[in-house]
């Protein structure tokens, strides 16, 4: 997801926050590393930032170190055909070593257009061992004008050799606010729904705007609503119809039973804040949002849906 990838004729302004200001003080210094890793959370910005550093990078009449958004070059890097601008992503479930083999044949060649060559790996953390270690040697002593912008989400999965050879740039979430307020200037939506996708999205925009596009994510979200008005009344008999209901709906749509744990989760923490919640409730509603997420934190270290669906269900009918 490329959310705000930058259009021809539009110079994207730089982040106000901790990457943008290490970046930007990279351009205005003109000491620009030979290969920089750009870390965060998925939908925090990392693809579109590396994109407009490289277009910084490359662009034949820069304004104050930042792309100028008009020149040729600039034109063929928001067009994503720029030919000193290589992107390599995941083919498949991996970056594979042919992958690699035939970008590093790329960094032997000289400059086609200007004097530098950005090279951006998205997903870095799913290179190989072996494409890690034929990366390795160009990272440390790549020819003059050349740039490597590594991207991941999982800074932890990569080779210690790789992460020691980067400079580091992290990319944080943008905040509940900022992004609630981004989701109705931009998408138009309420002021309630816009900050319980903001928080679903734990401040993360890419992801925010997700939500606020996919058509899926009302249907979901009356599910968990409807999911944790039940709570009440739950039995253990029941439990077991609404998990196999559950199952038959999302199990095989991984990212829509995230979803729908992750809201079933914000509703029962709705409900703990709100007026709904008599004395001596809020003891329950409290176990209740623990055991949801204890669910989904199940499900994103991939066990069996099935077995997260039980084990919610259940749970929350005792
Ligand atoms: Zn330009």
């Amino acid at each position: 997801l490329n959310g705000s990838d930058s259009v021809a004729g539009e110079a994207v302004p730089p982040r106000p926050d901790l990457a943008g200001r290490l970046l930007t003080t990279a351009l205005l210094s003109g000491q620009i590393g030979q290969a920089y890793l750009f870390h965060g959370p998925r939908g925090v910005g990392k693809m579109a930032a590396a994109r407009a550093f490289a277009a910084d990078l490359l662009c034949g009449a820069p304004r104050d170190g930042r792309s100028c958004g008009a020149c040729a070059s600039c034109r063929a890097a928001a067009g994503a055909r720029h030919p000193d601008l290589v992107i390599a992503s995941p083919d498949g479930m991996t970056l594979k070593i042919d992958q690699i083999r035939e970008l590093l044949r790329r960094v032997t060649l000289r400059p086609v257009a200007g004097e530098r060559r950005v090279f951006l790996l998205e997903d870095a953390d799913r290179l190989t061992l072996e494409a890690a270690n034929a990366l390795l040697k160009s990272l440390e002593e790549p020819p003059p004008g050349t740039t490597f912008i590594l991207v991941t989400t999982n800074r932890d999965a990569l080779p210690a050799t790789i992460i020691s050879r980067c400079a580091q740039i992290p990319f944080r979430p943008l905040g509940i606010e900022a992004v609630s307020s981004l989701l109705r200037e931009e998408e138009g939506l309420s002021p309630s729904e816009a900050l319980f996708l903001a928080r679903l999205s734990g401040g993360c925009p890419g992801r925010a705007r997700e939500y606020a596009r996919d058509p899926e994510t009302a249907a979901v979200r009356s599910r968990a609503a409807a999911l944790v008005d039940a709570m009440d009344e739950l039995t253990l008999d029941r439990a077991l119809v609404v998990a196999d209901e559950l199952e038959r709906l999302y199990g095989r749509n991984r990212q829509a039973m995230e979803a729908l744990l992750d809201m079933s989760a914000l509703e029962a923490a709705e409900r703990l804040r709100g007026s709904v919640v008599r004395t001596g409730q809020a003891g329950t509603w409290l176990r209740r949002v623990a055991t949801i997420e204890e669910s989904a934190a199940g499900l994103r270290r991939n066990v069996n849906v099935r077995l997260c669906l039980d084990f919610l269900l259940m749970s929350l009918a005792q």
